[in-house]
């Protein structure tokens, strides 16, 4: 069950790929963290797919992660008379925080946080960005606008803000609940949705503690303006391109998606490249070129992570979808041009020794021809120093916990193994050697690097490189 490429899979579970029979189809396809979707879906459908991965990962003795993305503070106007209401270009309308069956003067926004936020001139968009509108006055109870792009409003059609920074905490009542049912679940990356600012990770933070890994989606313009100070507060990022692509213009999406793959890369956290990445493949048993070519820039730029949505959740071809990605992902790795190109985009080594010996172990790798780079790693961070590094060789990375293992499984490049027992150094050689072969890197007489910190179980401390003939 090898994995024959090193940028991993995400994959959104919904009714066309929740069964188990499915989930190990797309697992042996290619996935290699599922993510569940709590915008849709209960907590008990929730926890039977939990159930199911868990089962799967127990069958086939490999960590196999789970994402629990969180709905966060969707922004919807409320009920409109008649189900709906046309609006022309140059129509005026008038948003008010209560009510319901709003006709154009009076459409309901249920979120007083909005009208104490919203300035004239900004922008306010309905339904993923299909009708435009620009604020031309507002008030504590009434925001007036004049539509630049019409359209028809419905009942509870999402609303977009570019402009206005919300005082909105990214945990919604419903976010807690789910959250803290993630937690008692066990997941393993917690994904918090429409991030504004550095204050709301540590909000999530507190809540999660150290029991899962946090990831920043994001889809706002204002998170984009604070990156630099997320990124370090978070453990990777999603480049929520669905969201952003109704918030910034599309054009800018492709540049802005490159700029926060670099910042992760320079960090050494992973960044997962999100949505439409395959769409037409959920109705078609083929991709269009374009999205090929998509996929294959995320990888190009080193995105330790590609994704898939609506494809693996309500599509008709959702193992070949999977099978495609997989084969798009390793044809790049394996193209000419491939390690000319993410070398390129190389972070300078950092001259901490952590970070010099993984970048050291990773030269030596490739140089000598090295089947695998092992390493130990408690905390994970010696696994995410080598990652950062993108080189081709890849990272077994032998941790003491399951849950370390399955956290793991994002990184670009690696593959995890959870072994609790080993003591000393001349055992996780031992360790080294056999995990290598079992997993079907190398075979007798090919070399490994090994990287490790002595002693072991203390976070921070590798110190140790030795090359080790199998
Ligand atoms: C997105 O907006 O691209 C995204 C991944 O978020 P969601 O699917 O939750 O809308």
């Amino acid at each position: 069950m090898k994995r024959n490429r090193r940028a991993k899979i995400v994959a959104t579970v919904g009714p066309a790929s929740s069964s188990p029979e499915m989930l190990k189809k797309l697992f042996l396809a290619g996935v290699d963290v599922f993510r569940l979707n709590f915008s849709h879906g209960s907590h008990d459908d929730h926890a039977k797919v939990f159930n199911a991965i868990r089962a799967l990962e127990k069958e086939l003795e490999r960590p196999i992660a789970v994402l629990q993305d969180l709905q966060g503070p969707k922004i919807r106007v409320g009920t409109i008379k008649d189900g709906k209401q046309q609006l022309k270009k140059g129509d005026k309308v008038r948003f008010v925080p209560t009510g319901e069956n709003g006709k154009l003067s009076n459409i309901p926004l249920h979120h007083p946080e909005i009208f104490a936020a919203i300035e004239t001139g900004h922008k306010l968009m309905i339904d993923d960005g299909r009708l435009r509108l620009t604020v031309t006055d507002c008030g504590k109870d009434f925001i007036d606008a004049v539509a630049d792009v019409g359209g028809v409003i419905s009942d509870r059609k999402g609303v977009n803000l570019p402009d206005t920074i919300l005082e909105l905490s990214p945990l919604t009542e419903k976010d807690r609940k789910d959250l803290a049912f993630g937690l008692e679940l066990g997941v393993d990356w917690m994904a918090l949705s429409f991030v504004q600012k550095p204050s709301d990770i540590e909000e999530a933070r507190k809540l999660i503690g150290t029991k899962t890994r946090l990831m920043a989606k994001i889809e706002k313009p204002s998170a984009l303006e604070f990156i630099e100070d997320i990124v370090p507060l978070t453990d990777g990022i999603m480049v929520a391109r669905g969201d952003l692509g109704v918030e910034i213009p599309p054009e800018e999406v492709p540049g802005r998606q490159k700029e926060l793959i670099r910042i992760c890369r320079l960090i050494g956290k992973p960044v997962v490249v999100a949505t439409q990445m395959l769409d037409s493949m959920v109705a078609a048993p083929a991709p269009t070129r374009a999205e090929a070519s998509d996929v294959a820039t995320a990888i190009y730029d080193g995105a330790s992570a590609v994704m898939l949505s609506q494809e693996s959740a309500v599509g008709e071809y959702v193992v070949e979808t999977v099978e495609m990605m997989n084969s798009i992902i390793y044809k790049t790795e394996h193209h000419s041009a491939y390690d000319q190109i993410i070398s390129a985009l190389q972070p300078d080594v950092q001259k901490t020794p952590q970070r010099v010996l993984a970048a050291s172990s990773a030269a030596i790798a490739r140089t000598i021809g090295a089947k695998a780079i092992v390493t130990l790693t408690s905390s994970g961070s010696t696994a995410a120093r080598i990652a950062r590094q993108r080189v081709a060789v890849p990272t077994l990375a032998i941790t003491p916990t399951a849950a370390q293992a399955r956290q793991l499984c994002l990184f670009w490049g690696v593959q995890a193994i959870a072994s609790p027992d080993i003591k000393s150094y001349d055992e996780m050689v031992d360790m080294a050697r056999l995990h290598t072969k079992r997993a079907g890197f190398g075979v007798e007489g090919d070399k490994i690097v090994v990287l490790a910190g002595i002693p072991f179980g203390r976070p921070g401390t590798t110190n140790n490189m030795r090359i080790v003939t199998l």
